[in-house]
């Protein structure tokens, strides 16, 4: 019996542009294409950023509200995940689009380099952030961008502001943030095993390390992400001719590792999401 493995799709993030890859889909109509198609490619889980028409980062709730709308049309049941994150937004509107529900949110639980600015993440932030979500019944995707941040996790889950088990997301190779080397992702999953008892995991490589993390987290029982935001290109040259391309390599790689492509409800009932009849 094969294992269950969540692949979430990162479909359009807050950088890269078409002139980089084409295939990057900006304005609404084509993110809720590029959803459905990394659907049905074995993407149970997707993960959301707006832009607005000039394609930068966006909090406007509408267009949060009519990507929504448009995937809960034509895969009703996948996992809807809003970003909180995202360079080029106000702090006090990036927490904006939860009230619209979404099954899930990113919360990045403190602050960190990045290649060429700080992702801001002040405690305050990240307190309303974490308790809108609680108010909205939205489960937080902590994003582990530094080690301090699975310690800060289980605090707020021990202020009861976050609900256990909680779910966590390790990103690897960003530059200035948590390299993507193999033993790092063994000494964060055996600390998340000690200080978040039950918690899932999913992790992320960015750009060239996006294939090799797909590897480690499936290899260890964990879940996996791949998508445009975090990596353009298919292999070496190559661009990636859509997020559903991406997903298929992944969902082509679980037989390896004794794993099948989690189905929506699958995944709902591993993340414990409200299932959709
Ligand atoms: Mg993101």
């Amino acid at each position: 019996m094969s294992t269950p493995a969540i692949i979430t799709v990162a479909i359009t993030g807050s950088q890269p542009t078409k002139a980089q890859n084409p295939a990057v889909p900006i304005h609404p109509a084509e993110q809720v294409e590029s959803t459905h198609e990394a659907y049905e490619a074995g993407a149970s889980l997707v993960h959301i950023h707006v832009r607005d028409e000039e394609g930068r980062s966006s909090s406007d709730i509408e267009l949060f509200r009519e990507v929504q709308a448009g995937i809960l049309k034509h895969c009703p049941d996948m996992i809807i995940q809003f970003s909180t994150g995202g360079r080029g937004r106000a702090a006090q509107e990036r927490g904006a689009a939860i009230r619209l529900k979404p099954d899930m949110a990113s919360l990045a639980t403190g602050s960190v380099n990045f290649a060429t600015v700080i992702y801001e993440n002040p405690p305050q932030l990240v307190e309303d952030l974490a308790n809108d979500m609680l108010a909205h019944e939205v489960k937080p995707e902590v994003e582990i961008f530094d080690a301090a941040m699975l310690y800060n996790a289980r605090a707020l889950v021990e202020r009861g502001t976050m609900k256990a088990p909680a779910h966590v997301q390790f990103v690897l190779g960003i530059p200035n943030a948590l390299p993507a080397r193999e033993k790092l992702l063994d000494f964060l999953i055996e600390e998340l095993t000690e200080q978040l008892p039950g918690a899932t995991w999913t992790a992320a490589g960015v750009g060239r390390f996006q294939l090799e993390v797909n590897h480690w987290a499936l290899r260890r029982g964990g879940h996996a992400r791949t998508g445009l935001e975090d990596n353009i290109y298919f292999e070496k040259g190559r661009l990636a001719a859509s997020n559903a391309e991406l997903v298929k390599r992944v969902a082509d790689l679980c037989g390896k590792y004794g794993r099948h492509p989690a189905t929506p409800k699958e995944a709902r009932t591993l993340l414990g999401l409200r299932s959709v009849s």
